[in-house]
């Protein structure tokens, strides 16, 4: 269990609304108040570091069961705890696919982990679209939400009635929002390096359509209704018009989406194929607009490892996804921080609170009492990007060769630490 005094850290709690310098004290894994006696605690200088609560990621893909070559729950971890995290929730598009109470418990009960996994579980039985899971099993084994992420729950019927139960067990519902039969044989938006290399195109209306459909079902059952990975202006428009009605729908904002467009895809690189693709630089505007606004209250990886043999034969053969864990807390510093002005507060609230309120859990805080899931941030060494640094068992990050202007150096979850 940790017990150490941060000495003059720079202590950001969103809950609090606060940005403060003080000593963080941690006795036994928990946080004490500020008058507490802790002469006999070690005592680490942490001037100029920065101690937040443990980011949440609420989608990441460990590949675990079924492609230990591109990550198991073990290097997941590894990954997770070393980008910052201390909450991470696994999609259960694996193999076999998490439609059982099994495949969840066991997601739960590897606890030799240096970070908390919070399942999610399948929509649909085998994640096949046609059938609702046993939804209200899944809850009580300890699923913390429902997707069938990697496709979406297409059938409208379907798709309500899942969201009718998933209401009733306080369950959000979250949808990998793209129309497959719109979205077609696409890789990547219309672009020049698209042209240049006859790469089919994926249209953003694919996405668009999806999301007014949640949105139209959202209405009809007043299920918590969450977007994953939103790439496009008109998604962020209609998710702000839907809760400016009060309508219970989030969206969330990858890294790769919001510091990337199509127009600067550098060459025909299996790195940058994404579900879905890349927006284009309007609509990395509009989502930037939509994380200062709080249209999108969230930040999330997708996490998604690959070996580096499958990504490495340019766009049309790679698989979709790249990682994030490792290089999130920098990238959504340097684009959201740095370069739009948005406050650190809410900044970590987009790493933090924004994600459990989506998960119906209490929200993450430095409040004396509670049990230590703090993350300390160094911003004074930039570092650069090397993928064969990553904890994560794979490569395929779209930011190698950046210099990133934070890093992880200590994450703490549940009271014990994880050096990085
Ligand atoms: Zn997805």
């Amino acid at each position: 269990m940790t017990s150490a005094v941060f000495r003059h850290v720079r202590q950001i709690d969103p809950v609090a609304g606060s940005d403060r310098v003080a000593d963080l004290i941690i006795r036994d894994g928990m946080i004490q108040p500020p008058e507490a006696w802790a002469r006999d605690l070690p005592q680490i200088d942490a001037e100029g570091l920065i101690a937040a609560p443990g980011f949440w990621d609420v989608h990441v893909h460990f590949r675990d069961p079924g492609n230990p070559a591109a990550e198991t729950r073990r290097s997941g971890a590894a990954a997770a705890a070393a980008g910052g995290f201390t909450h991470v929730v696994t999609m259960p598009n694996t193999v076999p696919a998490g439609d059982s109470e099994e495949w969840v418990r066991e997601q739960i009960e590897d606890t030799q982990l240096p970070v908390k996994i919070l399942p999610s579980a399948c929509v649909t039985r085998g994640r096949k679209g046609g059938e609702v899971a046993d939804l209200e099993r899944l809850a009580a084994a300890g699923a913390v939400a429902f997707t069938d992420d990697g496709s979406m729950v297409a059938d409208d019927r379907v798709m309500a009635e899942a969201m009718r139960r998933a209401r009733r067990l306080n369950r959000p519902v979250m949808d990998h929002a793209v129309v497959p039969s719109l979205a077609g044989a696409g890789v990547i938006r219309a672009c020049p390096l698209a042209e240049q290399c006859g790469l089919p195109v994926f249209p953003p209306e694919a996405e668009v359509e999806a999301v007014r459909r949640d949105i139209r079902l959202c209405a009809e059952t007043g299920c918590a209704t969450h977007i994953q990975h939103i790439s496009c202006a008109a998604s962020v428009a209609a998710i702000r018009e839907a809760r400016a009605k009060g309508l219970p729908v989030t969206g969330e904002a990858s890294p790769h989406h919001l510091a990337l467009a199509a127009e600067e895809i550098p060459a025909d690189d299996g790195n940058f194929r994404m579900n879905p693709p890349l927006g284009n630089r309007a609509d990395v505007r509009a989502l930037r607009d939509g994380v200062l606004d709080g249209t999108l209250t969230l930040f999330a990886t997708d996490h998604a490892p690959h070996t580096v043999a499958s990504k490495s034969n340019g766009f049309l053969k790679a698989p979709f996804g790249v990682i994030g864990l490792e290089t999130a807390v920098g990238v959504t510093w340097r684009v959201m921080v740095e370069e739009e002005g948005m406050s650190v507060v809410q900044w970590v609230a987009a790493w933090t609170t924004g994600p459990a309120a989506l998960l119906g859990l209490p929200a993450p805080s430095l409040a004396p009492g509670r049990v230590a899931d703090v993350v300390l941030l160094d911003t004074r060494h930039p570092w650069l990007v090397v993928p064969d640094r990553f904890r994560s068992l794979s490569r395929d990050t779209p930011f190698a060769g950046w210099e990133l202007p934070v890093k992880a150096v200590k994450t703490v979850c549940e009271g014990m630490t994880c050096e990085v």
